[in-house]
């Protein structure tokens, strides 16, 4: 929708229809249903169960074609290719969609080969089906997104917490893609990255890339490829909630243990007191106890029950909080496939 996007991630936004369902915790507070609401009159015509998708205008789903043609433009300027975060307002991979939608958008997709699409999923369960089922039409049944995913097609899974990643990372992982990466926003918890138990049955690495398995008659099954980049950040808005300072480092050190791209892009709403010491009269309001932070805590007075080795947070607003991590600002990206497979822009 947008060709100067404010998220850090990426360079541009484009909704090809507006509308979703809540899927989880990350979904408590969508700024998309709140922002339809405002639209709506108070009420979110586009979204939970039964409710119409709205598809966006073709001025709109024009302005990925311009991106496009500007690509010599853009590229003299920043030296890469552009990013296009696709659906900030939605989800593709949404039941609730028409699946001539999602054929559209591949058209689309399949006509702006100078734009590298990230499409950020919720539903990341349905991702590889989906995009079989539209390359089938497109293809008349001739091609499979297996046999050739498009190297401008990132594929990425929104992870909450522990229980998101166990769940959706090897759905992730299964999905045919050239980029996979993780946004982990709003983070709401300690996650592991470095091993995840399948049921049990198998262990897989996500920063590595190796897997620890066999298959029925007892041989190794074949390595899996590494998460290409993680992205973390707190949330913001109204009703957000905290994130601890310690679930952001462990991954920053994950991330760098592994040599995979880490990209810290909020603190949201709170942040720890060392980013607001330039905030004369700042009032502190939460902390953390145990390792939990619950709304009551707010009423605490400063040093109530405070454990030491716990922060304090402050809620100073998401532009105040700002984006730096221990002092450093971690804003490193992969490289485009159509580029070469390093990792680049690295900035501390
Ligand atoms: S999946 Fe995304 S757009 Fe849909 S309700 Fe959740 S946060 Fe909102």
């Amino acid at each position: 929708m947008t060709e100067r996007s404010n998220i850090e991630w990426t360079d541009a936004t484009f909704n090809p229809w507006e509308g979703c369902q809540k899927m989880g915790l990350g979904c408590d507070h969508c700024y998309a249903e709140t922002r339809n609401a405002r639209f709506g009159g108070g009420v979110a015509p586009n979204w939970g169960p039964g409710a119409p998708r709205r598809r966006t205008s073709a001025e709109n789903w024009r302005q990925p074609i311009k991106w496009n043609a500007e690509h010599d433009a853009f590229v003299a300027e920043h030296g890469r290719r552009r990013r296009v975060f696709c659906a900030s307002l939605a989800d593709v991979f949404d039941n609730a969609v028409d699946p001539q939608w999602r054929i559209d958008l591949l058209q689309l997709i399949a006509d702006t080969p100078n734009l590298d699409w990230l499409l950020l999923t919720k539903r990341i369960g349905n991702a590889h089906q989906m995009l079989d089922a539209a390359l089938d039409v497109m293809s008349h049944g001739l091609t499979r997104w297996a046999d050739y995913p498009w190297p401008n097609v990132w594929i990425g899974a929104t992870i909450a917490n522990q229980i998101e990643a166990d769940r959706d990372i090897p759905k992730l992982m299964a999905v045919p893609a050239r980029v996979r990466f993780l946004s982990m926003e709003p983070l709401l918890g300690p996650v592991d990255l470095t091993r995840i138990d399948i049921n049990g049955w198998a262990e897989i690495y996500p920063l590595t890339g190796t897997t620890e398995c066999t298959d029925d008659d007892g041989n190794p099954m074949p390595d899996i490829p590494a998460l290409d980049w993680i992205i973390v950040g707190g949330e913001s808005g109204p009703g957000a909630r905290p994130m601890h300072p310690d679930w952001a480092r462990s991954l920053r050190d994950q991330c760098a243990a592994a040599g995979v791209p880490f990209l810290f892009k909020q603190w949201g709403e709170w942040t720890p007191g060392v980013n607001v010491e330039r905030h004369a009269g700042i009032v502190k309001t939460a902390m953390w106890l145990n390792s939990e932070w619950s709304v009551g805590m707010e009423s605490l007075a400063a040093d109530d029950g405070h454990i030491d080795d716990e922060p304090d947070l402050y809620r100073v607003g998401k532009k105040a909080a700002g984006r730096r991590l221990d002092g450093c600002t971690h804003n490193e990206f992969p490289r485009s496939p159509k580029e070469g497979h390093d990792h680049v822009n690295r900035e501390h």
